[in-house]
């Protein structure tokens, strides 16, 4: 069920602030969000007023139909005292604003601190032997209700500000009148549907709620005139808002010592108090309690003051209007309305709590890593206070195991050592695979030459059994041997191929070596009539590498290059090395035929050759992948069909390769 406070969706980032402040338990963490559980909501607004993302939500009434019902009938705005705390600039104008938005009377909740201060004092005397507490804060009486059932009846059975003020308006000026509270607090929104009080107050907006319909009414207060409250004017209520603001009030204080008169406010020292009080430590006569440093504290409030400047704010307001107040006129107000009823009962809504067994308890506290009180570290970041509070959270199903930092740290550790150790496995298992991919090549590349061996080979047997000297023999034992010297080279490849495994590193100037290779492949037939250029354009071409390993790959390049010109006019290979920054790049450029689209995703592959049978066996660009890799190079290649190739090789000048691929 959506209650007065929920949680926006996805808003929530995993803090736990909202833990941390909550005075109910009343947050359960799913899925890493921090949701409200309504039963155990008291409605203070703790996380409402400390979540940094906004994600926390205040249920709201939709505005253009509230105001349209305003408008429509007579409504009454009541204005609580720390409004000076919200609007500290120009609080003077807020009647006006209210107005304008369509309420015909705008009054003060403080002459119902006013109405109701007299039956404090009278109930605090009657009841001698009790310890009497304040109910006007409406998050105390719901944390009272829920979390200490024992207190109840030490609730003072009176109507709190709001409600005396709502009777009143009711009683004076007409039933049929609606009425709207504006206020610091959220708890009010719970408290106007109690069934206690009910049908008193028609809706309840906080301060900051009202600043929004302001703003959508385009209603800007320095705009506006000064203007008063509408009578009942109030008297000293007008301090109820502030810390012992209700004694003074009821001008309780005179009468009675000062041990037996409490004020207590602000949520911790709150608890602590109900806690000493359960256990009847504390005799006090009369305990005034608020869940909030006063009402100016309030989650609605919505001011970037600090507490002591919007006290100086409420002071000010009320040393503003209270000589203007006609005592006469007020004394009159009060007296007819002496026959309000504004006594009210509490009732126990105790809320009951799972039991965690001490044997589960220590079994979620050893799945999070808490084996030993040592491991325990109370540090708060799950946002309980101690590690036993959380694990008692856990095992009610409250709390997540991975909100304990300490323990996701251990976890993020192992994941990476697993995530680690498959990496290894993935590389291996990816070697194994092209390994099988190998296999399967080699058993398709062999079985083709010698199948040819097989049946030329038969072939000659027969015509040597027919001793037919003569005639195509020796034709065709020629082919056996063309058949089984490439079965040859593909096996001296593929000992290259296994033997790539490791490297011999070695200084060496990589345009020496390039050189000396052009120089021996000039005479080699590809190269008739092949012009190779070469230069190079970096400060230094030494490098660190394998230098057998490197020239079969360049041996590769020119052969690939050269084969690929064959029969075409204007033959031409450009090497050129550069530098960038610590590597050295070759770039080796032909005119050749050039490689179409549809073939770029598989030069790299074993065994893919667009050449004869017997010319090619489509190994040398995947062994030359392979040794650029082991360098911690690239190789990759641009092309234009018909017009030429570029392949690009960067080696860097230095590597760092693990002890086990060093040779
Ligand atoms: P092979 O040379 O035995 O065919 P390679 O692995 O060396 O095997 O090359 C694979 C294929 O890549 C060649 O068959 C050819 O189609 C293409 N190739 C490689 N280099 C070039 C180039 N410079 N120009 C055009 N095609 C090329
Ligand atoms: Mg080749």
């Amino acid at each position: 069920m959506e209650g007065v406070i929920s949680t926006k969706p996805d808003r929530c980032r995993r803090c736990y602030g909202c833990i941390r402040e909550c005075p109910a338990k009343a947050i359960r963490v799913v899925n890493g969000q921090a949701l409200i559980m309504q039963d155990r909501c008291i409605v203070c607004g703790h996380c409402v007023k400390v979540c940094s993302q906004q994600a926390k939500g205040v249920k709201s009434t939709n505005t253009l139909e509230f105001l349209e019902r305003i408008q429509q009938g007579t409504a009454v705005a009541l204005v609580a005292p720390s409004f000076a705390a919200s609007w500290p600039e120009n609080y003077r104008k807020l009647p006006a604003a209210l107005r304008k938005l369509g309420f015909s009377m705008v009054m003060e909740t403080a002459f119902g601190a006013d109405l109701i201060s007299p039956l404090y004092a009278e109930e605090i005397s009657n009841n001698p032997a009790e310890t009497i507490i304040s109910s006007s804060c409406p998050a105390v009486c719901h944390y009272i209700e829920k979390y200490y059932p024992k207190l109840v009846p030490n609730l003072a059975k009176i109507v709190s500000p709001m409600i005396a003020m709502g009777r009143y308006v009711k009683q004076v000026y007409g039933k049929e009148h609606i009425i709207v509270f504006f206020g610091p607090c959220i708890a009010k929104k719970v408290e106007g549907r109690d069934p206690q009080v009910e049908g008193v107050i028609d809706e309840v907006f906080t301060f900051a709620e009202l600043k929004n319909i302001l703003n959508e009414n385009a209603l800007n207060l320095d705009d506006l005139e000064d203007s008063n409250f509408d009578p009942p004017h109030a008297n000293l209520g007008k301090v109820y808002p502030l810390a012992g603001g209700l004694l003074k009030t009821a001008d309780i204080s005179i009468d009675l010592m000062e041990k037996e008169i409490l004020v207590v406010e602000g949520k911790s020292k709150v608890i602590e108090l109900f806690e000493e009080l359960k256990d009847n430590q504390i005799n006090a006569r009369f305990i005034d309690v608020l869940f909030c440093e006063g009402c100016i504290s309030g989650p609605g409030i919505d001011s970037s003051l600090n507490h002591y400047s919007r006290r100086e704010k409420v002071i000010e307001f009320v040393q503003d209007s209270i000589n203007l107040v006609d005592k006469k006129v007020w004394k009159s107000n009060l007296y007819n309305s002496r026959d309000l009823q504004l006594e009210r009962e509490f009732e126990s809504r105790q809320v009951y709590s799972e039991y965690v067994s001490d044997e589960d308890l220590t079994t979620i506290l050893a799945s999070i890593n808490k084996h030993t009180d040592r491991d325990r570290l109370n540090c708060g970041a799950c946002g309980y206070l101690t590690c036993k509070e959380f694990a008692i959270s856990v095992g009610k199903g409250l709390a997540e195991r991975q909100m304990c930092l300490p323990f996701l740290i251990d976890e993020l550790q192992n994941a990476y050592e697993d995530l680690r150790s498959t990496q290894e496995q993935l590389h291996s298992a990816e070697k194994l695979a092209s390994i099988g991919q190998l296999a399967a090549g080699i058993a398709h590349e062999i079985n083709n030459p010698l199948g040819t061996i097989m049946l030329y080979a038969s072939l000659v047997k027969r015509q040597v059994e027919r001793l037919e000297a003569a005639g195509g023999s020796g034709q065709d034992l020629q082919t056996i041997i063309n058949e089984a010297n490439r079965c040859k080279n593909i096996v001296a490849n593929l000992l290259n191929f296994a033997r790539q495994g490791k490297l011999s590193l070695l200084q060496f100037d990589l345009f020496d070596l390039l050189t000396q290779m052009i120089k021996k492949l000039k005479p080699h037939p590809a190269f008739a009539g092949v012009k190779v250029e070469m230069h190079h354009e970096a400060n230094d071409t030494s490098l660190e590498a394998d230098k057998d390993q490197l020239e079969q790959v360049f041996l590769n390049l020119l052969m690939n290059a050269a084969e690929a010109m064959e029969g075409r006019e204007n033959r031409k290979i450009t090497i050129v090395i550069e530098e960038q920054h610590e590597s050295l790049v070759v770039k080796v450029t032909d005119t050749g035929c050039g490689i179409p689209k549809e073939n770029a995703g598989k030069i790299f592959t074993p065994f893919f050759t667009t050449k004869k049978i017997g010319k090619g066996t489509g190994l040398g660009m995947a062994i030359a992948y392979g040794i650029i890799k082991m360098h911690k190079g690239d190789i990759n290649f641009e092309s234009q069909p018909e017009q030429g190739t570029t392949f690009f090789v960067r080696l860097p000048k230095v590597i760092t390769l693990s002890e086990s691929l060093i040779n």
